[in-house]
């Protein structure tokens, strides 16, 4: 066993990775393997909280998340990539942290209140999706995980989290659950496409790893930019111009866009010239991927082998900080 921080992430199956996961978590994901010691975990449950009634969209988007993983960088041999569902730990660990949340602090969640009302759920909110931060802490917490890398949509959970650490330590004779810290990365919320604030899934406004080239020509072309910069020589506004936070987010040369900006800001520059610029790095980023993960996503048997062989190695895992758990609080452990 090493001593090596523990990092755990996760992802939705509810659809392929697109470029908000690539800036705002998976990008670092792939360097931080290195050094850490990392768990990924497909959250198929936490997919079902809002598909309950579509099972098959999760269970299909299992390997094109696991695909899109390896095209960006994530290797098994330094990652270990499980499952949800494959880990009866995590379930259990959710209905003890149950009985010391309370309901008016899962309805507090910034995050979960934002998406109830996005997702128009009113009445008829499941209620495994009201408490999906609670299990998201289980997650956390059965790898000890300290260091969690998220968007900065995620805060509200790791803040629940370490709540819950604490309540749950305090109820144990010894400290058994670490507390966890989010590791945001300089882009931690990428707009979408069409300007919301975030891009994701369940908004149909994502540019995925695998885009086409045509794609990403479309949703470059379509991107808005200042409205009032009519003419080339105009000067130009770059709060809220979305080519610019592309380019902040992917750009590998930082000293180039901080000129482009302030030529921008100044006039002379054009929205057609910003565009190209942002275009050819997306290209140059996204047609590597999208090359590697077409090969990966037609051996889906491999996928599914390397998903069961991490599930099985993070069982153990799981299941030790379980024991730990109900040890603490006097469950007898057979
Ligand atoms: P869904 O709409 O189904 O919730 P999603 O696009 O929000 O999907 P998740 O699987 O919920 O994706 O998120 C996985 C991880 O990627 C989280 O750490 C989240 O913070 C991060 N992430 C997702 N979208 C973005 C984004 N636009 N910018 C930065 N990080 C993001
Ligand atoms: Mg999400």
């Amino acid at each position: 066993m090493n001593n090596k921080t523990i990092i755990l992430t996760g992802d939705r199956p509810t659809g392929p990775l697109h470029l908000g996961h690539y800036v705002g978590s998976l990008r670092q994901r792939a360097t931080l393997q290195h050094d850490y010691q990392q768990f990924i975990l497909v959250a198929d449950l936490q997919g079902l909280t809002d598909n309950g009634s579509t099972p098959q969209k999760i269970r299909n988007n299992i390997p094109e998340v696991l695909a899109d993983y390896l095209a960006a960088g994530i290797d098994p041999s330094l990652t270990t990539i499980c499952l949800q569902s494959a880990l009866p730990a995590l379930a259990e660990l959710t209905a003890l942290y149950m009985n010391i949340v309370t309901v008016a602090r899962v309805e507090r969640n910034p995050t979960v209140k934002n998406e109830i009302a996005q997702k128009g759920f009113a009445r008829s909110l499941p209620v495994g999706f009201l408490v999906y931060p609670i299990s998201q802490a289980a997650d956390i917490t059965a790898f000890k995980a300290e260091v969690v890398p998220v968007g900065d949509d995620q805060l509200p959970m790791i803040e629940q989290t370490n709540e819950i650490v604490h309540k749950m330590n305090s109820l144990l004779p010894t400290s058994v659950l670490s507390h966890c810290k989010a590791l945001l990365s300089e882009t931690s919320r990428l707009p979408g496409i069409d300007g919301n604030a975030k891009m994701s899934k369940s908004l149909g406004n994502t540019l995925l790893l695998s885009a086409s080239e045509e794609a990403i020509h479309h949703a470059v072309s379509a991107m808005y930019t200042d409205p009032n910069h009519l003419k080339v020589s105009d000067p130009g506004q770059i709060d809220g111009n979305m080519v610019f936070t592309y380019l902040d987010a992917i750009h590998p040369d930082k000293a180039k866009v901080a000129e482009m900006k302030a030529h921008y800001q100044r006039g002379g520059l054009g929205d057609r010239t910003c565009k190209n610029e942002l275009e050819m790095c997306l290209q140059e980023l996204i047609a590597p991927m999208r090359e590697r993960r077409a090969t990966y996503i037609q051996d889906k048997g491999m996928l599914m082998a390397m998903l069961k062989k991490g599930s099985e190695e993070a069982h153990e895992v799981t299941q030790q900080t379980l024991k730990e758990v109900k040890q603490g609080l006097g469950l007898p452990v057979f």
